[in-house]
């Protein structure tokens, strides 16, 4: 394993970005900084603890110092309404840098060397969710749908994450944002999003490098040509309802000896004996329209070999050439999708995404905003659990997440703490834990016992 990435840097990477947010305000007393406000929101994140501000708020009270400016340097904590007001109008887009720039170091310290799938490329899913939604409160930036002449209110996201078959946990990029770009009338939807995403990024990428992960709603003739002009590869799922033509021409060739290739593998699935199924063919039209793409596809069957049950199937285009030796490679590659939606999506659904109960919607970007940040400290999580054995040894001992963080939660809020390699370090002594390799000079070095307050 390659050399821990530091909290702290992680942490500089997410405040420099802040600090280059263009000043907004005018004239105007200014007490807190665009970056306290950015931080302190960022914190409420990483803690997992929407009181965070409040209890830390307290203890400077009380104490002459907290938590929030030892552990994420924050001068001066705004209260609500001036976070509200301080993130409004940043536009989210000047926070994407943080996330390459984690991810170059990720990938110059060696931790992404497991993070491949087929042919050796990175896998990045790029899926689309709706994280806000209500029938009252909107801002400028929603997406209006209306239902039993109703207004629904609604924000979507697409994340892009890195991936691979055999990693548990995902690798968070810049999200986009699906929001009306030309006015009210125009909806943006998750097409026109993903067209965005790949355009702004694939440079990024040597060419061939990537493969492109997503579902059925975005396997068609313009996607498919845009990652062509852009020297990405990709696996989209690809169901018969949603391409008739292809799938005419696989019927077609099922007719004729040898043109589909089948290849069955049995495997032991726990107590299961489970047969597996895999069917392709090459270079298939994936629309019937006079211009089209040319695309492979293949498919999975899995069955239950005592109850002759099918247990799963989908279906997949891809640019991959499709053998009997590549076609388990870009399966798993394919199916390892599901990632975004587990791993990605029930963050923002179940890991602390509460932030706006306390802060409001805001007339302008406030939403997309917090929603960055929260995507950022999510992605500091998975750095420090990927490269940080110390890390690694108390969220192992913990167990459960919500252990993790309900322990942090309560020490922060009783304890001072002079910066977050003090309270990992102190936690990690007080579970009794045998010695870890020192992540680097120093770090386990010292085991500090945390400062009375
Ligand atoms: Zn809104």
């Amino acid at each position: 394993m390659g050399k821990p990435l530091k909290f702290r840097k992680l942490l500089t990477s997410v405040r420099q970005a802040l600090d280059g947010v263009p000043e907004h305000r005018r004239g105007q007393n200014i007490q807190y900084s665009l970056t306290d406000a950015g931080l302190s929101a960022f914190a409420v994140f990483y803690m997992q603890s929407p009181s965070f501000l409040a209890h830390q708020r307290d203890m400077q009270r009380q104490r002459g110092r907290n938590n929030v400016r030892s552990l994420f340097r924050v001068a001066r904590i705004p209260s609500a309404s001036q976070l509200r007001n301080l993130l409004d109008p940043v536009d989210p887009a000047e926070l994407r840098t943080p996330f390459w720039e984690i991810y170059t170091q990720l990938e110059a310290g060696g931790h992404l060397g497991a993070y491949t799938g087929v042919g050796g490329t990175r896998l990045i899913s790029l899926d689309g969710s709706q994280y806000f939604s209500s029938q009252k409160v909107h801002c400028p930036n929603c997406s209006v749908t209306v239902r039993e002449e109703q207004p629904h209110y609604a924000h979507g996201v697409l994340l892009a994450v890195v991936g691979a078959p055999e990693q548990g946990a995902v690798i968070c990029l810049d999200p986009e944002f699906i929001t009306p770009q030309d006015g009210h009338e125009k909806q943006d939807c998750e097409q026109q999003a993903i067209k965005r995403w790949i355009r702004r990024n694939a440079g990024r990428f040597a060419p061939h490098s990537v493969t492109i992960l997503t579902d059925d709603l975005h396997c068609h003739y313009p996607l498919c040509k845009l990652l062509a002009q852009h020297h990405l590869h990709f696996i989209l799922t690809c169901k018969e309802s949603s391409h008739p033509a292809l799938y005419e021409e696989v019927h077609l060739l099922e007719q004729v000896p040898g043109a589909v290739t089948t290849q069955i593998v049995d495997k032991q699935h726990g107590r299961r004996r489970e047969r597996w199924v895999y069917r392709w063919v090459e270079q298939v039209p994936l629309r019937g329209a006079l211009k089209t793409v040319m695309v492979n596809w293949c498919e999975l069957t899995i069955w239950d070999v005592a109850t002759g049950q099918q247990s799963y199937h989908c279906a997949w285009a891809t640019d991959h050439p499709v053998t009997a030796e590549t076609v388990p490679e870009i399966v798993a590659s394919g199916r390892s999708r599901w990632k975004v939606e587990n791993e990605g999506f029930n963050v923002l659904k179940n890991q602390g995404y509460h932030f706006e109960h306390n802060y409001g919607h805001g007339q302008q970007h406030l939403s997309s905003v917090l929603l960055t940040l929260l995507l950022l400290a999510f992605l500091c999580h998975t750095v420090l659990d990927l490269t940080c054995p110390t890390y690694q040894a108390v969220r192992r001992e913990l167990g459960a997440r919500r252990t993790f963080f309900n322990d942090l939660r309560a020490l922060t809020r009783y304890f001072y703490f002079p910066n977050w390699q003090r309270l990992l370090m102190f936690m990690y002594q007080q579970l009794d834990l045998p010695p870890v390799a020192p992540a680097s000079p120093g770090v386990a070095a010292a085991l500090p016992v945390p400062h009375a307050c």
